[in-house]
């Protein structure tokens, strides 16, 4: 198994050491696990920071991924929030160290809180689809520097526990297609994120119909990830999402070595 989205606690939402998380999962007898812990620097919350200590995480990487490398492949990586209002930030950062692998995220949309439903506030149903996949295309036409694209309904994970999702995909699937078109353009791959099985979320992440859409347009990079905050999460699901992905014809996911992927069979 190849986990290509963890966190410690260099992520101020988590405060898993990093060793444990991996001795997890070399336990669990994981072949790779990539750790990319949160950058988000216009994100806001008073009980914690989204900018990690670089020096210190770039250190940890480094060494541990020497010291365990005859047990798993640790994987340099980084979880990039990307917002309009940080472009020139994270297109720094993601140059500043030698990474293996960046997921590019959206926790935030039209300069607002998601997690905390701040983004649904005042929009309708309808809105709050078209304005959130509008953003996301506006952004990533302006930062690129990143592997595949995290989550890419985030929003519905926390939609899905107050107002309810939309059935029926019509009515945004357009802009999708732009956003997809953009990545397959760009080299760009999504990501398929198994905490949808912790949360409960009544979708996938992404969506089925976006999983089939990927792949039509010609898309072929995807990885696997768990967004593990806790041991537990580790590989969470990894089961169903293969299951799923092979049922839309995927045979191969993604792994990363100096921001190129190399394919492993599903
Ligand atoms: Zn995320
Ligand atoms: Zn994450």
């Amino acid at each position: 198994m190849y986990d290509y989205h963890t966190h410690s606690d260099f992520s101020g939402d988590c405060d898993i050491p990093l060793t444990t998380m991996i001795e997890s999962a070399i336990f669990k007898g994981l072949k790779e696990i990539a750790v990319t812990d949160h950058y988000d620097p216009d994100y806001h919350d008073d009980n914690f920071s989204f900018i990690p200590d670089f020096d210190k995480y770039h250190e940890a990487l480094l060494s541990y991924s020497e010291r365990y490398k005859n047990k798993i492949r640790v994987v340099k990586g980084i979880e990039i929030g990307i917002q309009d209002s940080v472009i020139d930030e994270i297109t720094q950062t993601a140059v500043s160290f030698e990474y293996d692998f960046i997921i590019g995220s959206f926790h935030s949309s039209c300069g607002v809180d998601v997690m905390k439903g701040d983004f649904f506030e005042g929009r309708d149903l309808k809105s709050i689809y078209v304005d959130y996949y509008t953003y996301m295309y506006d952004c990533l036409r302006k930062f690129n520097d990143f592997d595949v694209l995290g989550h890419m309904n985030f929003f519905e994970r926390y939609l899905a526990m107050g107002e309810g999702l939309a059935d029926d995909e019509s009515f945004y699937s357009d802009i999708v297609d732009e956003i997809l078109k953009h990545l397959i353009d760009n080299g760009k791959g999504i990501e398929f994120n198994t905490s949808v099985y912790r949360y409960m979320t009544p979708v996938t992440m992404p969506r089925d119909f976006v999983l089939a859409r990927y792949r039509e347009l010609g898309g072929e990079i995807i990885t696997i990830g768990s967004d593990a905050h806790t041991p537990e999460a580790i590989a969470f699901g990894f089961d169903r999402a293969t299951e799923i992905l092979r049922s839309h014809g995927y045979k191969y996911i993604a792994t990363f070595e100096n921001r190129k992927p190399s394919f492993v069979k599903l």
